[in-house]
């Protein structure tokens, strides 16, 4: 197979828009078309647009874990409530876009084991183990022996390990086109290659949308699901989210039917999620707004994490590279709901976890839009929390 480097976006030519709905969606990752969907479902007209040609967002370049608790930081309480009412909402989730768009979305409950290859990392896994336990969650701590019989690849390197038999993947690359499925099925226009200038705003009401080739879409409710590019918005003062982009690199190695990984891994440096088809390797984390390269130093990165855990991905052929942006919020947590702007809502800002955050989000976000009551563990998110932004301030 001949490596591929996959762009982040594409740019598309389209017809100018002029259409009418009730509701209009910003962003065509998993929050917009998610969104989309939900509200279609609920017999509203819906219109997304998106300024790519296809689907190429976070949503699309991520790795797809469903893990709330490997990730998690001890003062982040309420972003774990947010997470694990996720959680349990996954499983009916992957379920119902499956049967909408008759796809595979690749849900694989199975279990993810984070494991430390020196006495450093596993101190730092124990303290985090002493704090989920504390928290009643479901992990146990193994010895170096008990990883490598329940994950034989695992490197004789590795020490220990933490097994959290709750923590589920998905393949990100069937999710997302089976949700568009799902949503149009339902009634839900979906524009590709339709860039979104500005939300228009008349005496406090959300009036639609203007697009930047003159196009409009007239609606009475907007949600700006944008993704890292959700600051680049115009219209949304006092509310401008503080959204950066987070670069990801990733990479991924074909599948050897000789070679079998149960579980999703992980180690301080790199991860690997077994797909169908490949192991998907990753991820950077760089500060460099939407530089989209992908660089030598961040292929050698993964690989050498990904080699000190399961040395055989040596033998596998590299298959991909690819690079991605997280929507980071001034404070990591999501940007979620309404705000004193009538019609205006936020689906964005869901940074390193917005895969595994999806179904609370959208289900909680689409709630907010159809006036029903919004789960208590949406409130910490709103994007008031931020303060108002001084008009013109970016
Ligand atoms: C490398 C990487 C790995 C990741 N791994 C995981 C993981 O394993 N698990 C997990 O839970 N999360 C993961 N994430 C995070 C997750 O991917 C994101 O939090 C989530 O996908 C964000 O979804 P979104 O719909 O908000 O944004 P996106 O998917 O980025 O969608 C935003 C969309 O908005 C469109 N857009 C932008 N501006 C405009 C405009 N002006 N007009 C119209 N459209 C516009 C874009 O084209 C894009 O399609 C990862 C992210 C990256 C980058």
């Amino acid at each position: 197979m001949k490596l591929v480097r996959q762009p982040t976006t594409a740019a598309a030519a389209s017809e100018p828009l002029e259409l009418e709905a009730e509701v209009a969606v910003v962003g065509g990752g998993l929050m917009g078309l998610g969104i989309a969907w939900r509200l279609a479902q609920a017999g509203r007209t819906v219109v997304c647009v998106d300024a790519a040609a296809a689907g190429r967002g976070a949503s699309w370049a991520a790795a797809g874990m469903l893990a709330p608790y490997a990730e998690l930081d001890f003062d982040e309480v309420e972003l774990l409530e947010l997470a694990e009412s996720s959680q349990r909402l996954w499983p009916e989730f992957a379920a119902e876009v499956a049967a909408a768009a008759d796809a595979d979305v690749g849900f694989d409950p199975c279990g993810s084991l984070v494991v430390a290859v020196d006495r450093d990392d596993a101190e730092a896994q124990e303290r985090l183990f002493a704090y989920q336990r504390s928290r009643g969650l479901d992990v146990e701590r193994l010895g170096g022996a008990a990883c490598r019989e329940r994950e034989p690849l695992l490197s004789p390197r590795v020490h220990s390990g933490t097994w959290s038999p709750g923590e589920h993947q998905v393949d990100p690359r069937r999710l997302l086109p089976a949700v568009e499925v799902a949503g149009t099925r339902a009634g839900a226009t979906v524009r590709r290659g339709a860039s979104c200038a500005r939300v228009e705003v008349s005496a406090g009401e959300v009036a639609g949308v203007a697009m930047a080739d003159g196009g409009r879409v007239r609606a009475r409710q907007v949600v700006v699901a944008a993704g890292a590019w959700s600051r680049a918005v115009d219209g949304l003062e006092p509310h401008r989210p503080p959204v950066r982009p987070v670069k990801g690199q990733m990479l991924a190695v074909a599948r050897d039917p000789a070679l079998t990984l149960g579980h999703v891994i992980r180690s301080p440096d790199a991860y690997l999620a077994p797909k169908a088809d490949r192991w998907v390797v990753g991820a950077t984390s760089e500060d460099r707004g939407f530089d989209d390269r992908v660089t030598a130093g961040g292929v050698w990165e993964l690989l050498d994490g990904a080699y000190a855990v399961v040395p055989s991905i040596y033998e596998l052929e590299l298959v991909e590279v690819w690079t991605g942006f997280r929507p980071a919020s001034r404070d990591n947590g999501p940007i979620l709901g309404g705000c004193d702007v009538g019609g205006l809502f936020f689906c964005t800002g869901h940074y390193r976890n917005g895969i595994q955050q999806a179904p609370a989000s959208i289900d909680g976000v689409a709630a907010a839009v159809l006036g029903r009551r919004v789960p208590a563990s949406l409130a910490p998110f709103g994007v008031g929390r931020f303060g108002a932004a001084p008009r013109g301030v970016r």
